[in-house]
């Protein structure tokens, strides 16, 4: 197997790159390399992954804060396939927190083994991506995903030895589906290679699955996306992975949610925000507008004297917060457009206005007419 390349080249962002850039950098290469995109191109499918597994790293701030001290290493045994190293008693408290917050799979079993009573090895994790509007972020939406999952075969159930063929149980772990190593003042249990964690060896393997007790099947199910949910979010749903080898949990499904870009709205925040543009009038003696929110319309009221630029906030209608519930606003700038273009009677009116500046200046233009008569009087 190639050496892993560093997971900040693999995005092509910076060390320091905080959540944003990383988050852009993934999704840049996600779409680029998705297998959707280039379908039988296995370069691409290798950089698609090879991208996923080093935003699932930097996007962790835990796991990337080992990955910063350690590399690579840091991170074996965090996702239940190598043995942990730990080094110093500080790593072991990282590990320990991570196990708690790491679910099933995870370290905890490695170290604790059957001990621990559900200390069966988990299946194995699925990805999928979904892609959502603006405007479902903002609501929540329910979508359906189909993906290709590996189910317990239908012909064995699971055994992968042929109808009337006997398993028999496995030598190298005695059956028990593992085996215990000893790693400082811990014995870590690993699964058998020998037998994949079954406890048996098949001697005439199932013609359905070739052995292997597991079968491709395709599977739809429905994914709850909350209300507020940011681009580059991972939801975790439980128990829709792959089943397990070795009588443990089924693994999880975890979810990447893309936003789609908004022609009008964009967000900051909780925030949405957007920009109106109104006309040097309307700037001039205010009025009062009719703006799209996420969910309708609101009107906002333009105070006479308005400039361009200048921002009006609309209270609690913005994003929904997942932390707390409460709602961001919905911030409206607006621009003010000179005209391009004037009919003869615009242009007569401007030019009467043009003539009242001469009697009557802003406060700012006299300045600098003030200002630029000081430079030429004698
Ligand atoms: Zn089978
Ligand atoms: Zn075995």
């Amino acid at each position: 197997m190639a050496k892993k390349r560093d997971y900040y080249t693999v995005l092509g962002v910076d060390r320091n790159a905080d959540q944003d850039e990383i988050k852009k950098a993934y999704r840049k290469l996600a779409m680029k390399y998705h297998p959707d995109r280039n379908p039988g191109d296995k370069a691409a499918e290798e950089k698609f992954k090879e991208a996923d597994e080093a935003y699932e790293v930097l996007h962790d701030e835990e796991k990337r804060k080992r990955y910063d001290r350690y590399g690579h290493e840091g991170l074996a045994g965090s996702d239940g396939r190598g043995a942990p190293n730990f080094t110093s008693m500080e790593d072991i408290f990282s590990q320990v927190n991570d196990m708690f917050g790491g679910g099933r799979g995870s370290i905890f079993q490695n170290i604790f083994g059957d001990g621990f009573g559900q200390g069966r090895q988990a299946g194995a994790s699925l990805k999928c991506r979904i892609d959502v509007t603006f405007e479902e972020s903002a609501s929540g939406v329910t979508k359906t995903i189909e993906l290709r999952r590996n189910e317990i075969c239908s012909s064995c159930r699971g055994s992968g030895a042929a109808a009337g063929a006997k398993p028999r149980t496995c030598a190298t772990c005695g059956g028990r589906g593992q085996v215990y190593r000893n790693e400082g003042f811990f014995s870590v249990a690993q699964t058998c290679p020998a037998c994949h964690g079954k406890g048996v060896r098949i001697e005439k393997p199932c013609s359905v699955c070739g052995g292997k007790g597991r079968e491709p099947k395709l599977v739809r199910i429905k994914v709850n996306i909350p209300a507020g949910i940011e681009d580059g979010t991972r939801l975790r749903i439980p128990d829709e992975g792959e089943p397990s080898d070795a009588d443990g949990p089924r693994g999880d499904l975890y979810c990447y949610i893309f936003v789609a870009e908004h022609d009008f709205f964009a967000r900051q925040g909780d925030d949405v925000v957007c920009q109106i543009p109104i006309t040097f009038s309307q700037a001039a003696l205010g009025t009062e507008l009719e703006v799209p929110t996420l969910k309708s319309k609101a009107r906002v009221k333009i105070p006479a004297g308005t400039q361009s630029g200048q921002v009006f906030r609309l209270r609690g209608l913005g994003f929904h917060r997942l932390r707390d519930k409460a709602e961001g606003d919905q911030i409206v700038q607006v621009r003010v457009e000179t005209p391009a273009k004037l009919n003869q009677r615009q242009e007569e009116l401007f030019r009467e206005l043009a003539a009242m500046d001469d009697t009557y200046v802003s406060p700012q233009r006299k300045g600098l007419l003030d200002r630029l008569n000081g430079l030429f009087s004698d």
